[in-house]
């Protein structure tokens, strides 16, 4: 494996990396001016700052002032008189901001990507999918605002003198709570959608990603969202999530299952909507027609990507048994042949993990599949001389239901390999397990690939690719099923979540009692006639 440690940062870091905390000369990795930029836009009053870290290289990254309960009152009182005035802008107007936005990712995509490396530790090449992913969202709300949010007529219970039209109304101010794989992407992409249908953001973004969803907000100043439509407070999950959640109108969540849990039942409480895009254990198979060399190529982008911490990122593969060992051999080859490197170039293939905690799971997940006897095809190390996070691209054989890694999320760069003799097994095998959020199967035959893909417990499956087909196509949902999610993002679903839909029907001539001296009975035969008449007439 081609593993170097190397790299000079560019763009928004300095060239000191000399450690603050140990040389009182030194500076932090990003230039501090810029951090202190992006951090004074947290609401946050008491004084208190926690410091973010680099996952390359462990330096400092920034001081990132924490909130209060009253922060985040105060951040609902702000959004909520900028909601108000929002609200009545029209769709043209608000579609135009969400364009200028599509332009100003894509021409400050360097900053961006800078930025999300220097924070999550990924390689660039994954970064790159976060401004796309956002220009894709504001471009697809941008031209489907109108589709979506118009007023709309709908049939009338008596044709012709019933006028029914459906409004969609904001809810008003939405809380978002974001996690820290994808973290420029995560924290701003489902908001894209409530601002175009006229709600108010809260946004928490998760503590070690701050900085990245801070350039999130600034862009959507630039391109001309108004300053308090979007408020980020920053603090733990348990105490400042939970007070966001007391305050929203609605709240959208991405982040694991057992926190999603405890973020459904909150809003129980309050009666408030919610969506949660929340963990998989994704498969992937690969059936006896399929193009080897493609289902190689695809398998290293689904298991490998962001070092595999991606939610719809593959943890189980099931490879028919004709073409399984040609397939394996080609997978292992170039995944054996990816660069793994800190560094903002585009020449590496994998980053680092996020935290400690995240190379911990890893190395116990491997530890205890490999002591259990499974075989490591390749990887299966920690290397701390890249960088105190960094874990080798693994492929493991012979996993069983009793190690951690057959049914439990690992969100590393972890996958699991099975053989399957006929494609109903291999789907039953698929279908294991409480999870439910992507899949991918790779076929000649895309006819066969789509039925099979209907039988598959999965909110999104791809044929032929690991996730970018569907994650990419904003017009259709992207979610889980199971206790991979509730709800979804993107598409018609994506932006109707944050509105209530209100019926308004204007009668004409009749009324729904009886008429002109007509008794209850006599009324209740007449309607009777007209029931069955609608029926005849095969009217909805
Ligand atoms: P997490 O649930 O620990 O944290 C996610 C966010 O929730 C963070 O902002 C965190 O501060 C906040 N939080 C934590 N506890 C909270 C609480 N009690 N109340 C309110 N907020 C709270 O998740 P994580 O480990 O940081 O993220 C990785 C997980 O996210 C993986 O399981 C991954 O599959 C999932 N994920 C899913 C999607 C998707 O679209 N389905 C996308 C990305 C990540």
């Amino acid at each position: 494996m081609n593993h170097e440690r190397a790299h000079e940062p560019a763009g928004v870091g300095t060239s000191d990396v000399r450690d603050p905390d140990t040389d009182p000369t030194a500076s932090y990795a990003l230039d501090p001016g810029y951090v202190r930029s992006l951090t004074a836009q947290v609401l946050a009053s008491g004084g208190t700052s926690v410091t973010t870290y680099c996952p390359f290289t462990g330096q400092p990254l920034g001081a990132v002032p924490q909130s209060s309960a009253a922060d985040v009152e105060e951040a609902f009182a702000r959004a909520r008189r900028a909601q108000e005035i929002w609200a009545r802008t029209s769709l043209q107007e608000r579609a135009a901001v969400l364009l200028r936005l599509h332009d100003l990712v894509l021409d400050r995509q360097q900053e961006i990507i800078d930025l999300i490396c220097w924070e999550s530790g990924k390689a660039r090449k994954h970064a790159f999918d976060e401004p796309m992913h956002i220009a894709l969202t504001a471009r697809y709300y941008a031209r489907t605002g109108r589709e979506h949010l118009g007023t709309r007529r709908h049939a009338g219970v008596v044709p012709g003198l019933t006028r029914v039209e459906v409004n969609r109304v904001p809810k008003g101010v939405v809380g978002i709570i974001s996690p820290w794989n994808y973290p420029f992407t995560m924290a701003l992409c489902d908001g894209l959608p409530a601002l175009m249908a006229g709600n108010a953001v809260v946004a928490k973004p998760d503590a070690q990603t701050m900085l990245s969803a801070l350039l999130g907000r600034r862009l959507l100043l630039e391109a001309g969202f108004p300053e308090d439509l979007w408020q980020v407070v920053a603090g733990p999950g348990s105490v400042i999530g939970t007070e966001i959640i007391k305050r929203a109108d609605y709240v959208c969540f991405t982040g694991s299952t057992a926190t999603g849990r405890l973020i459904a039942r909150q809003c129980a409480e309050r009666l408030i909507g919610c969506s949660l895009e929340l963990g998989g254990k994704n498969p992937f198979l690969v059936l006896r027609d399929a193009d080897l060399d493609r289902a190689a190529e695809g398998a290293v982008r689904a298991s490998f990507s962001n070092a595999g911490q991606l939610c719809v990122s593959m943890e189980r593969m099931f490879v028919a048994d004709q073409v399984y060992d040609r397939f394996v051999d080609k997978f292992v080859a170039r995944t054996r042949a990816m660069t793994l490197r800190a560094g903002l170039d585009w020449g590496s293939d994998m980053g680092s993990l996020i935290s400690q905690e995240q190379l911990d799971t890893v190395v116990d997940h491997v530890e205890d599949a490999v002591a259990k006897g499974a075989r490591v095809l390749t990887g299966g190390r920690a290397r701390p001389d890249l960088g105190p996070y960094f874990y080798e691209p693994t492929i493991l054989e012979g996993v069983t239901p009793d190690m951690t890694c057959f049914g439990h999320e690992t969100f590393g760069p972890v996958i699991s390999l099975y053989r399957f003799g006929d494609e109903s097994d291999a789907l039953a095998r698929a279908n294991e397990g409480e999870y439910g959020l992507n899949a991918a199967i790779y076929t000649r035959d895309g006819a066969r690939g789509r039925a099979l893909a209907r039988q598959v417990k999965c909110g999104t499956v791809n044929v032929n690719e690991a996730f970018g087909a569907t994650f990419g196509s904003i017009d259709s949902p992207m979610g889980g099923m199971r206790e991979s999610g509730l709800g979804r993002r993107q598409g018609a679903e994506g932006i109707h979540r944050y509105t209530e839909s209100q019926s308004v029907a204007t009668q004409r001539l009749i009324r729904f009692a009886p008429m002109l001296g007509m008794s209850e009975e006599t009324y209740a035969k007449v309607m009777t006639g007209n029931l069955r008449l609608m029926n005849r007439l095969g009217r909805k």
